[in-house]
């Protein structure tokens, strides 16, 4: 038989013998029965119905435990409650006489029933949480018992004398004012503190029934002529029935959730209403009778002192609201002017503070700080070492700095101190950038920084972008210079900021107006100096400036990102130079050619599609194709080395470029797939040359050997050094000696002129 019928035939068994019952009832008022046992007979039948039901709901395994251990407490209470109605049915037709008496035993059973759902009732887990919450619930739940109490007590008084003699004792009454109050109990319960996940149907349901039970109890004077029937013919079977009905809800429901609420913290309406009953039923209460006099002023005292103890916590409970508010507005007022990385000052407080200073009229300096590595920590660390920099720096300022100035981070590795006229700016700078380069144990690392400041003085009419921009730009100043120092702003480094605001609009434009020029510098191999393969290294045809050197364009091209076309541009060239060359030179023609690429271009996830399209549109041979890459652009990018990898497996060769001039170590040899190193020309020609670049250049060659690497000699411009360094083992070299940066029309005619000897082209 399917679940829904078995639930059904349940239902329609208990409501037969409410039918049943009622029609016995009615049926007595005009007939006097011979056998009133057996209008009994239905009661315990419809309440054993009842909790089975409830056991079935209970052993329910997709209810949660709290639900379930609601419905094992009805079945208890169902299981009293036939013990009750066996009890009652006894008192009533079990003596010689029918009798509406309600002997202890049946009164004991009814109370226990009672007391069971009114525990199961308040096991219920509830949303209320704190002690407060309970003890507010608490007082809710009295105020309402207590003006109900009041009620009966009002309405039922009138009968009370009669009643207590038909049935022997006060017991009925009270259990039937008690299961009055189940039901508005359970109204309460589940309106104010809920009732978990217990079904609302079901309780809705249950509440209902003990209402109807209740009332229907309250009847019993009407049939005081006829103690062969009993109220509780009919009472019994709706209890039993409301039990049974609420069961089979729970189980057709399942666990489905009921609607979730929180705790409400709306100034209850509840007190007044109770008030409200409580004085009307003290105005109708006639002044004979002295007893009941009493009893609802003892009701009016206690309520009025429930509803202020009641209203004195909705005072504290505001005052406490108002509190966490104050306090929830204090924390986002923190939030929002604080660095949440750091804990001190943001962008944001800084700039007010810098406002009011401005606006009233004082003097005072502000100083940019930046660090000078933090990128490269970023990048080889990771960035929670980076993060733990960043830490460990705004703790050395604000320690040092203290109470002389103002420290917030602008974001990133930028700082800025504000500090007052009176101070010296320059020895707190100082003190700033010491403390700043003192060597950091992070994660396990030692690490060093330095930091870049620049400074400036906020004059009348100032405003804080402003200030921080003459502040940047001596910052930029001071990172120029080399690190690790400051620089005063000055408005001549405004020009020139300008200046290069200009020019770095212009370049954007330099690929696309055709003002770039690509230049072949040859690459020779010792000790002849043949001419084996050529470097390309771009110029810049600027309409008034004349030809730029790519130092006066390339790192601005790497700051705004035009790197990435330009680089694109050359590439292009080369590439297509190169073919060109094939064709007309045929194996005259340089073995290879090779481009500098720059670090974003390196970073950029694109590159090395943008290569193999190059390489496939024009034909060249990928082996033929050398990309120079330098240390800093392999170390700038996570992605670095994976694309150089990529790159190989196209078969382009990579070359290291400025070989030595980088902090980095050899190390970086075996992480990425380097063909050529190139030997820094600072140890050939310039600097470090002499007798620490001799030994430099001579042990490099012994370990590139080792490692299968071929080295070329970069800025040869002495026969002298040729020599040199031929006899330290360099079979390559590029310099102003053999070529200096040369048109493609010049770089062809001297291949055009070379004298192919296999060895050359091999
Ligand atoms: P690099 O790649 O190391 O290029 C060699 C530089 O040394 C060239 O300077 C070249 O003219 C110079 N040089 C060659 N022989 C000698 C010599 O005997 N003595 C001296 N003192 N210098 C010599 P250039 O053309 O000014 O380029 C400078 C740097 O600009 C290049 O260094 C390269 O890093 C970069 N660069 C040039 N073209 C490009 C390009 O197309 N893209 C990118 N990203 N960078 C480029
Ligand atoms: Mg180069
Ligand atoms: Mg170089």
């Amino acid at each position: 038989m399917p679940r829904w019928c078995r639930v059904h035939a349940q239902e329609l068994a208990g409501a037969l013998l409410v039918a049943l019952g009622a029609i016995w009832l009615v049926a007595g008022l005009s007939h006097v029965y011979a056998h009133p046992v057996i209008g009994w007979l239905p009661l315990p039948v419809g309440t054993a119905l009842a909790a089975i039901a409830c056991a079935r709901a209970a052993r329910d395994d997709r209810l949660d435990p709290g639900t379930r251990r609601f419905w094992w407490h009805l079945t208890l209470a169902g299981v009293f409650f036939t013990g009750g109605t066996v009890s009652n049915a006894f008192d009533a037709v079990g003596g010689p006489v029918p009798s509406q008496q309600v002997g202890p035993v049946t009164v004991a059973f009814y109370l226990a029933v009672l007391g069971i759902v009114i525990w199961a009732l308040l096991r219920l887990p509830s949303w209320q949480r704190s002690r407060a919450d309970w003890i507010r619930f608490a007082l809710d739940a009295c105020m309402v018992l207590v003006t109900v109490g009041a009620l009966v007590w009002h309405l039922s008084l009138r009968d009370h004398e009669r009643w207590m003699a038909q049935t022997g004792s006060a017991g009925p009454m009270l259990a039937i004012m008690l299961s009055a109050f189940v039901g508005v109990a359970t109204f309460v319960k589940v309106g104010f503190a809920g009732a978990g996940r217990l079904d609302r149907q079901a309780i809705h349901v249950l509440a209902v029934g003990a209402a109807i039970a209740a009332s229907l109890g309250g009847m019993s004077p009407f049939f005081s002529e006829r103690p062969y029937l009993s109220t509780s013919l009919v009472a019994v079977p709706v209890a039993a029935l409301a039990i049974n009905l609420a069961a089979a809800r729970q189980r057709f429901n399942g666990d489905r959730t009921p609607g979730t609420r929180t705790a409400s913290r709306k100034i209850s309406l509840l007190p007044y209403f109770a008030v409200a009953v409580t004085d009307v039923l003290l105005l109708s209460t006639g002044t004979g009778d002295a007893a009941e006099t009493t009893a609802m002023q003892t009701v009016a005292v206690v309520l009025t002192a429930l509803v202020v103890v009641r209203q004195i916590l909705a005072l504290r409970d505001n005052q406490k609201l108002v509190d966490e508010l104050r306090g929830y507005q204090k924390r986002l007022t923190h939030q929002a002017t604080h660095d949440s990385l750091t804990g001190i000052a943001n962008r944001a407080l800084m700039e007010q503070h810098v406002d009011r200073l401005i606006a009233g009229g004082s003097r005072f300096h502000v100083a940019l700080l930046d660090l000078d590595d933090f990128k490269t920590v970023n990048d080889r660390l990771g960035h929670h070492v980076g993060d733990q920099l960043i830490g460990v720096t705004s703790r050395r300022l604000a320690h040092v700095v203290g109470d002389r100035g103002l420290v917030a981070r602008l974001g990133g590795d930028e700082f800025t101190l504000v500090i007052p006229a009176g101070c010296d700016a320059e020895a707190l700078v100082r003190e700033v950038i010491e403390a700043v380069g003192a060597p950091a144990e992070l994660a396990g690392h030692t690490v060093i920084t330095a930091a870049s400041v620049g400074l400036t003085t906020a004059r009348p009419g100032d405003d804080p972008a402003e200030v921080l921009r003459r502040a940047d730009v001596a910052m930029y100043a001071a990172k120029t210079a080399g690190g690790d120092g400051w620089h005063w702003f000055d408005a001549a480094m405004d020009q020139a900021a300008d200046a290069d605001a200009r020019l770095a609009a212009e370049l954007r434009r330099a690929p696309a107006d055709g003002q770039l020029v690509a230049l072949y510098q040859p690459i020779v191999s010792l000790p002849g100096g043949d001419p084996v393969g050529a470097e390309v290294l771009v110029r810049w045809q600027h309409p008034v400036r004349g030809l730029l050197g790519p130092d006066a364009f390339i790192p601005l091209a790497e700051r705004n990102g035009s790197v990435v076309e330009l680089g694109d541009w050359v590439l292009r060239e080369a590439v297509q130079q190169a073919v060109r060359w094939q064709q007309r030179l045929g194996d005259r023609a340089p073995e290879r050619i090779s481009v500098n690429v720059s670090a974003r271009q390196l970073a950029d996830p694109r590159f090395v599609d943008r290569v193999a399209e190059l390489l496939t549109a024009s034909g060249l041979e990928p082996a033929r194709l050398m990309l120079e890459v330098t240390e800093t652009a392999v170390l700038a990018a996570d992605l670095a080395t994976e694309q150089l990898h990529r790159l190989k497996a196209l078969g382009v060769r990579i070359a290291l470029d400025d070989f030595g001039t980088g902090h980095s170590s050899l190390s970086l040899l075996l992480d990425c797939p380097v063909d050529v190193l190139k030997v820094d020309k600072s140890f050939v020609s310039g600097t470090t040359a002499g007798r620490a670049g001799a030994i430099i250049v001579r042990n490099l060659i012994g370990f590139t050997d080792d490692f299968g690497i071929d080295a070329v000699a970069e800025g040869v411009e002495t026969t002298g050094q040729a020599a040199r360094l031929h006899e330290a083992g360099y079979q390559f070299a590029q310099g102003y000696l053999f070529g200096r940066p040369m048109d493609a029309a010049a770089l062809e005619e001297l291949f055009a002129n070379r004298v192919t000897t296999g060895a050359a082209a091999a």
